[in-house]
Parts: structure tokens; sequence; C-alpha cells
């Protein structure tokens, strides 16, 4: 292995060389860095080198994988999988600094660039995933794999190149791959149309509001967001934050009727946007897809990489969930009659009136707002809670660096040292919006750790997120939910961080989907625990901590109306993996089944499936398609995970360095046996249901 790796090391060195004797790197995203850590010089970058950069990175990815096939040496592991794994350094390098900054620092001349380089990127994966010479070579060592001297991490490296080929279709012959091809386009095109379709939908619903009266009930701040320019009419729309506030606050019944029926009627109108066909399709070409592939369903083909490895699994887990969450429903609905009863409203609880007498017994039970609670959540605060928690369970510590290079005034830089003192990893955060920078928060890599071939590269890692930013004298104070996001994001960060894997391909988050959400899920739980929270939640002004009586209402506020949203959720998982486990779509109707599947699961009418099939984008308008039970899986992951710290203590060193081998491994062992270990049992469902406060 070291003798292969030598020479392809020496041919990098060598290659760099030329470069370097020909003239110096003028390319400033290619530049190498001068900056501590080799960090990038965002200080440095000009946008006008990144086509360039991008074009070289495509070349030199091409060519080295060219070598691999046209090798003449049989093919070994270390001439194959580590020469792959080993490859595309510059495409690296110029993707996780372009993709980046193209979320959170985006111009008209950033989209350009993405234009000229998807169909680019789009390519290069065909020529390397649809290269049956290459196949041949990796179907040659996964052959013998037993005999082979690799370690776990290496087999399922192998495994992982092994099986993604074969899932794109390596093993059918030509006229089936003809076939697979065929659907695949087509499969594309019916994603596309259901998106368009769901889009105009949307769009084509507007409830304009002339009279003032039609107003009651709403906040000020929704009626002004609703406004014309003129201030005579008010329009609301089908997005959320404009109609979910309606549902939540308009006295007037019919309206609110109105506008949920509309939201969960988007793409079953039975116009030209409808997408009931489009569903059939879709659902017909996957099973096509799937059997071809020699898997029974396409919810087995899915699920088959997945942790849950199969549909069984996955239904398991969510009918566990079905039951008390529909009880506490029913429970939650008589609640709701009782405070329209009281008010002499006259009627009987319809899903028009769940949200809007859900904010009345919230406002009754638990009358908190932010202005209480913010003041506590200095982010400055909360961020050095996140850093003191990690401290306490991982032993890493952080140190605040003012000599990183930046992409924006408002990002920070820290280096990450583990308990040793030694250098883990850079770290970014950019946490407030800008015109530039895309809604949501995420967590990303900068640079990609590996440790092969005697190259350790550590990563650097970047949470970004769109906080409430300072006003004046007042910093920036954080709502209960940004807190949680915080930690949430900080908690990938860490994976990304901590990673000691060492093939890129499963280092970090390199994880399977169904698995990564545990590690930023259960890190949320330390910032609403009541033993930490006040520990970095003070007062912006007084320094007082948090008072322990309003934790207290937090946490009871935290299990509001659960029943409700729990049941909406696992409903709309059940209804995505059933759907994709149908054996005969000819007579298929989404509407049919949906009623089919309520009756089947005693499913309350007050409540609608979060997403109906019609508008249910994760699924049929994208690559998430059996994917929406992840939620949950991880979720049982993290509960069961922190009931240990409960039990134990939360900063019991044994159980953190139990879970910081969950951390550092990345995908490079099985996640299920390693969680075992961890854990000393199978992960249990009644974790997520007594969190959630079901049970
Ligand atoms: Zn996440």
């Amino acid at each position: 292995m070291k003798k292969i790796f030598y020479s392809l090391f020496s041919l990098t060195i060598m290659l760099t060389t030329i470069a370097c004797s020909q003239k110096e790197e003028s390319n400033s995203i290619l530049k190498e860095s001068k900056a501590p850590f080799s960090a990038p010089e965002f200080n440095n970058f000009k946008v006008e080198d990144y086509k360039e950069a991008f074009d070289r990175g495509f070349a030199e990815k091409r060519a080295e994988v060219k070598e691999i096939l046209e090798n003449k040496e049989a093919p070994t592991f270390e001439n194959t999988i580590d020469a792959l794994e080993m490859s595309g350094k510059t495409l690296d390098k110029v993707s996780a600094i372009f993709f980046n900054l193209n979320e959170s620092e985006n111009t008209p001349q950033m989209t350009e660039i993405e234009e000229y380089v998807v169909p680019k990127m789009t390519d290069l994966n065909g020529y390397i995933f649809m290269n049956d010479t290459l196949f041949n070579r990796i179907r040659a060592i996964y052959d013998k794999k037993e005999s082979l001297p690799l370690n776990e991490e290496q087999m399922i490296v192998l495994e992982n190149y092994y099986q993604g080929f074969v899932r794109g279709g390596a093993l059918l012959n030509e006229e089936e791959k003809a076939t697979l091809l065929d659907i695949d386009t087509k499969l594309g095109l019916a994603q596309v149309k259901f998106n368009s379709n769901l889009l105009a939908d949307n769009k084509a619903f507007k409830l304009v509001i002339t009279d003032k009266a039609d107003l009651a009930g709403l906040p000020q701040s929704v009626i002004d967001a609703a406004a014309s320019e003129d201030g005579n009419s008010w329009v609301f729309t089908l997005d959320k934050p404009s109609c979910i506030p309606f549902l939540q606050y308009a006295d007037n019944r019919s309206l609110r009727e109105k506008v949920y029926k509309a939201y969960y009627g988007r793409g079953d109108n039975n116009n030209a946007n409808d997408n009931k066909a489009v569903i059939k399709e879709i659902l017909q070409l996957r099973q096509q897809k799937a059997k071809l592939l020699g898997f029974d369903s396409f919810a087995h083909y899915v699920l088959d990489e997945k942790m849950a490895k199969t549909p069984e699994a996955a239904l398991k887990l969510l009918h566990s969930i079905w039951e008390p969450a529909v009880k506490r429903a029913a429970e939650e609905r008589a609640e709701l009659q009782k405070i329209a009863d009281r008010e002499g409203a006259g009627i009987k609880i319809e899903g028009w009136d769940w949200f809007y007498y859900t904010e009345k017994l919230r406002k009754e039970k638990y009358a908190l707002n932010d202005e209480t609670i913010t003041p506590y959540f200095k982010l400055e605060n909360v961020l050095q809670g996140a850093f003191d928690c990690a401290t306490k369970l991982y032993g890493v510590t952080f140190v605040k660096r003012d000599d990183i290079p930046v992409y924006h005034p408002e990002v920070a830089t820290y280096e990450v040292l583990d308990s040793e003192g030694k250098h883990l990893s850079i770290f970014y955060t950019d946490f407030f919006p800008r015109d530039t920078k895309r809604q949501g928060a995420w967590m990303t890599n900068f640079v990609n750790q590996r440790n092969i071939c005697g190259e350790n590269v550590r990563p650097m890692v970047v949470n970004v997120c769109n906080f409430t930013s300072p006003q004046g004298d007042i910093p920036a104070l954080l709502n209960i939910d940004e807190t949680r996001t915080l930690f949430h994001e900080f908690g990938h960060a860490l994976h990304g961080m901590l990673t000691q894997a060492h093939y890129p391909s499963v280092s970090g988050t390199n994880v399977k989907h169904d698995f990564v959400e545990l590690f930023s899920q259960i890190n949320e739980k330390w910032s609403v625990h009541p033993e930490v929270m006040p520990t970095f939640a003070k007062h912006y002004i007084t320094g007082e901590a948090i008072p322990a009586e309003l934790i207290e209402k937090m946490q009871q506020s935290s299990h509001f109306n659960s029943g409700f949203e729990t049941t909406e959720l696992v409903a709309a998982a059940l209804l995505d993996m059933k759907m994709h486990l149908i054996d005969d779509y000819s007579n298929f109707d989404c509407n049919e089944y949906e009623k089919q599947l309520r009756s089947e699961l005693g499913f309350i009418d007050e409540i609608e499936y979060r997403y109906r099939s019609t508008n249910f984008a994760h699924v049929f308008g994208g690559g998430y398609a059996v994917g929406y039970y992840a939620y949950l899986w991880a979720e049982v992951l993290d509960c069961d995970a922190f009931e240990l710290f409960l039990e134990k203590g939360v900063f019991d060193s044994e159980t953190a360095a139990g879970f910081k081998n969950l951390i550092e491994m990345g995908g490079s062992k099985d996640p299920m046996r390693e969680y075992r270990k961890f854990r000393g049992a199978d992960p249990n469902p009644a974790a997520l249901l007594r969190a959630r406060g079901l049970i």
C-alpha cells in the first residue's frame, strides 16, 4: 500500500514542481495559502478566477481517474480505491470554497459561475460512475475482499464504491441499462413537473382582504406584513410565514377555512397544476427502477443503504410512536373544544380551528413571550455555553483567532484544540442575515479531513445562521428556537471537527442519512437542560442567571401541542413509506390512498398529514423519497442516547467518552453496532415518547 501510494504521491509533487518551475501560480483560488494552518485566503480570492480553477480541477480529476483506468497492473485496493480517494484535490478545494460562498456571500456573478459549473460536474460524475472499466476494477477487488488485509473502514469504503455503482445500474446488461436511463430521465422530468405544479398552485392562491373587520385577531406585525402599498388591502398567501399566522390568529372562521383548505389542497385542484397523475407516474417509475435493480419495492431500494436497513424496521418505529401520539392529540382536541364551548362559539373543532384555539390555549397556559426570554440569551453567551459543554464533554478547547482570513467582517474564527492541546480544526462562525445569504442555518466544510497515504489534513468547518442582529446598543439576543439552532448546528460542527476517520468519503458528517442528525439533535439537549442553561443564560444587562421558574415554564411549554405535532409528522412519514411499498399501482389514486390509510391508522379527522401527497415536495419533488421517517429515526437515537446522560449525569465522563467514539468514527464503522456498544442496548423508541411528553 505504501509503495503504490508513494508513487502516486511523488507524482503529485512532481506535477506541482513542474508547475512551479514554469511560473508562479496566478489563480487566486488555487494559490498556495500563506495564512495560518494554510486556511483559505478569502481576502485574496478573485471571483473571475473561479471558472479557471474549476476547469483545472475537472481536468485534473479526469486525468487522475483515467490513469486509474489505464493502469496496466491488476486492480488492488491501493491502486484503485486509495487512488480514487486521493484524486481530485484541486476540485475539492475550489468546490468547498465556491459552493459555501455561493450560499453565504452570493452575487449574480456567483450564480452565473454556478450555471457554468453544474453541467460540467454532472458530466464528470457520469464519466466516473457510468464507467464500466472503473467498475470492473472495483468489482475485481470487491469479489475477493474477504481475502484482502483490509480493516473495517477500508471495507466500508470499498462497499460504498461498489454499491454506488451497482445502485446506479452497473450490473445490468446493455438493454436494462438503457431502460434504467430511460426511467431516470422520465423520473427527473416528472419531479420537475411536480415542483412546477406545486409552485404554480401555491402562487395561484391569494386571499385579498379589503374589509378591516376581517383582520380581527391578527397581531399588528402580521397585518403590517400583509398590507399592500396603498394600505387599502391586505394579501395573504400560502407561504408559511403568511398563512400560518393567519390560521393561528384570524377570528374570521370562514376565511380560516378557506386558507386551510387551499394550503393542504395545493396540487389537488383538478386544474392545470394538478399533481395526482404526476404522483402515480413517479410511483410507477420508482417501482420499475427498484425491480430492475433487484429490490421488492422502491422503499426497500432506498432503505437498503440506510441505518434502518429495511422498511419493516422503519415502520415498526413509526407505529410505536403512532398510538401514544394520536391518543394525546385526541386529548388536545378535547381541550380545544372546551375553550370553544366556553367562548360560546357553538362549533365543533375542525382542522381550521386547531391552530387558532391552540394559540388561545398556549396564551392561557404558558404566557411566555420572547421579550421575557431573549435578554438571557445574548449570542456571545450562548456560543460560549456551547463551547463550554464541548469542553466538559469532549475535552476540546477553543481559542479565538484574529489572524485567519474571513470572507465577511462578521465572520469570526477559532482554533479548536484537543485535550492535549493538539490542533484539531478551525471553526468559522457567520451568524447574521445579509442580502447575499440564503435563509436557514447550516454547517459545512471549507476543508475536508483526510488521513491516508501519509497525508493528514485537519478539517475547517463553518456554521452559517440567520440570527437576530444586534440593534444599536442592544447586542444580538436569541430566542429559544435560535438558541437551540445554535447548539444544533454546533453539534454538526463538532461531528465535522472531531473526526478521526481516514478516508475523506467517510469522514466527519459523511455518514448514513438517518444517522447524521443524531449529533446535532443531541447537542440541543444540553442547551435546554435545567442544570446547564443557567450557566450560560445570563441577563445581558444585570448578568443575573435565568430564574428557575422561567426554565420550568419553558420546559412545560415544550410539550405543548406535541400530540398534534407528532401525529402530523408520523402520519406524513407513514404515508411516504407505505406509498412506496404498494404492489400494484394500476388503480392508484393518492386521495383514495390517503383516506384508506387514515382509516387503517385511526387518524383523527381534524389533523391533516403534515404534507398531503400532492404537495409532499420532499417525496415527489426531489431526493428525499422514503426519507421522511429519518427525522424520527434520528430523534429516537438522540433521545435514547441523552437518557444515558440523564441517568449518569449530563457531563459524565465515561458516557461522554463513549459518545465521542461515535462522533469521531464518522462513517468508518457500522453505526448500529457502535451505537449498541455506547448504549449497551438497542435504541428505545420510548425515549422519544418521553422526551415529547407523550408518556
Ligand atoms: Zn441538522
